[in-house]
């Protein structure tokens, strides 16, 4: 296989890349990249132009960019089986539809919309359920079955509507191997004689699916679950072309934490965000995100958990791909999310940090300070930008106390913080640093024979205006003797 391997991702531009396609994306890409000389391309399936959305497909290369994916073939760096656009290979399609026609496997359809609807009514009529244009129907329909040879050029020449069908063949089982599935197999008899061409022109996603993946020499077919239904169709294509069809593999389905398929309602409703460009909105770090989807249906077999896009590739293989569904935990990301966050140096988050603030109208200035500041933060949030929120009381003044934090400030807390106050008033600024700031706390707390939370608690809603937060100590100590003087003064006065 080394060399041979190439994979398509193949989306079509009907909205935004959401975490599903992210993951059949990013599987696609770790196979084609532990193979040696392995080519990832990117194939946008446009055929259905009532489905267009405009910006999705700048959406999907701007996702797959922002994940680290290169891609090695795609409209925007063509590599020798262009176009990588199906709405630009329409031509194709009809070369191949008619070799079809040709060689008998496929029939030209005159039939009227009126004319389906009386034949399914008709079947319904005489006690079938699933009336289907099969075998035995299309023998009484309008197609160059039917009809007479002169009779069908006549009306291609007069440019009359039709489509093409394919001949399904009455009673077969269609079997394939899938290497996630194993052994599949479908009746024929359940399927319609599918349309490859459609009336307007444009050719069907079976069509031009299988037409692409044999003309761009695609060796392994990784997409989701949802698409196994239509692989038999596909087969039947295969064999009706005399082609060798590509190796299948079919990806689990992605399941939501409260039970069935992750639909984007189910996402929503669980606070999971739906699209990539979501991630990016929120600041998610890029290989938290690959290395979680990575784990949502794959593993190495071992324990481990941490690994790289690089690494990733590394350890790759389809058969540790799981067939059952794949519950998105989005703790776990965020787990995830956290230990990409405290791995870069608290110099990198304050760049990051000031930047993100800039975009959200405020100023928090690319300094020690905000270095120090997020050395303290940065092992208290899940995201980056919850330094911003988490350590406001750094970048400016309190305005307003937490709602839920003031119910610890009780009567007797007034009295505590202010006792508190006088001891570390008389430091000197060049000693106010943490240690002997919680010394103090501790002398306070013993002469007054209470409990450590009685005078903490108030003490970090005064300095903070929250109820939790990075370390106290070193927080006062950055803020520095006249801040926390002030502020524990205005606490007083506020909220005695
Ligand atoms: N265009 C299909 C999609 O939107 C491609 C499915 C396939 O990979 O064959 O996912």
């Amino acid at each position: 296989m080394e060399g041979s391997v190439r994979v398509r991702f193949a989306p079509s531009p009907t909205g935004f890349l959401h975490i599903g396609g992210l993951r059949t994306a990013l599987y696609n890409y770790l196979f084609a990249k532990s193979h040696k000389g392995g080519k990832f391309i990117l194939r946008i399936e446009d055929t259905d132009q009532s489905r267009y959305v405009e910006g999705a497909e700048e959406d999907i290369i701007k996702s797959l960019a922002w994940c680290g994916m290169e891609i090695d073939e795609s409209p925007e760096n063509p590599g020798e089986f262009g176009p990588y656009r199906q709405s630009e290979r329409k031509e194709i399609y009809h070369n191949f539809a008619q070799k079809l026609i040709e060689n008998g496997e496929a029939y030209y359809a005159f039939d009227t919309t009126e004319e389906l609807d009386q034949m399914r009514e008709r079947l319904q009529n005489s006690g079938n359920p699933s009336p289907k244009y099969d075998s035995i129907t299309r023998q009484s329909m309008k197609n160059s079955l039917t009809l007479s040879q002169d009779e069908v050029q006549k009306r291609l020449d007069e440019g009359e509507e039709y489509v093409v069908r394919l001949k399904v063949p009455r009673r077969e089982t269609i079997r394939f191997e899938d290497l996630i599935r194993g052994h599949v197999s479908f009746e024929s008899k359940g399927l319609d004689d599918q349309v490859l061409l459609k009336s307007d022109g444009m050719p069907t996603y079976h069509l031009a699916n299988v037409v692409d993946d044999h003309l761009m020499k695609i060796s392994h077919v990784i997409r989701g679950e949802e698409w196994l239904s239509s692989t038999p169709k596909h087969i039947l294509l295969y064999k009706a072309f005399g082609w060798e069809p590509p190796v299948m593999a079919h990806l689990p389905l992605i399941m939501s934490p409260a039970g069935g398929k992750l639909s984007k309602r189910k996402a929503e409703e669980e606070g999971i965000p739906v699209n990539t460009k979501e991630y990016i909105k929120q600041h998610y770090e890029p290989e938290a995100l690959i290395n979680f989807l990575a784990y949502l249906g794959w593993s190495p077999g071992d324990d481990s958990e941490i690994h790289s896009l690089t690494e990733l590739t590394s350890l790759f293989t389809l058969d540790r791909v799981s067939k059952g569904g794949a519950v998105f935990n989005h703790k776990k990301l965020l787990w995830y999310n956290e230990h990409y966050l405290r791995e870069q140096t608290d110099k990198t988050l304050a760049e990051r940090v000031s930047k993100i603030a800039s975009e959200q109208g405020l100023e928090i200035e690319n300094n020690e300070y905000l270095v120090h500041a997020i050395n303290l933060l940065k092992e208290r949030v899940s995201k980056v930008d919850e330094i911003i929120t988490m350590g406001s009381f750094f970048f400016d003044d309190i305005d307003e106390y937490d709602e839920d934090a003031l119910k610890k400030w009780k009567s007797d807390s007034s009295d505590l913080v202010n006792q508190y106050k006088d001891k570390i008033d008389a430091i000197s600024e060049s000693d106010f640093e943490a240690p002997l700031l919680k010394k103090n706390l501790e002398d306070v707390i013993n002469a007054n024979e209470v409990g450590f939370g009685k005078l903490m608690m108030p003490l970090r809603i005064a300095v903070t205006g929250q109820g939790f937060g990075p370390d106290l100590f070193a927080s006062m100590e950055l803020l520095g003797k006249e801040t926390v003087l002030r502020r524990i003064n205005k606490a007083i006065e506020k909220l005695d």
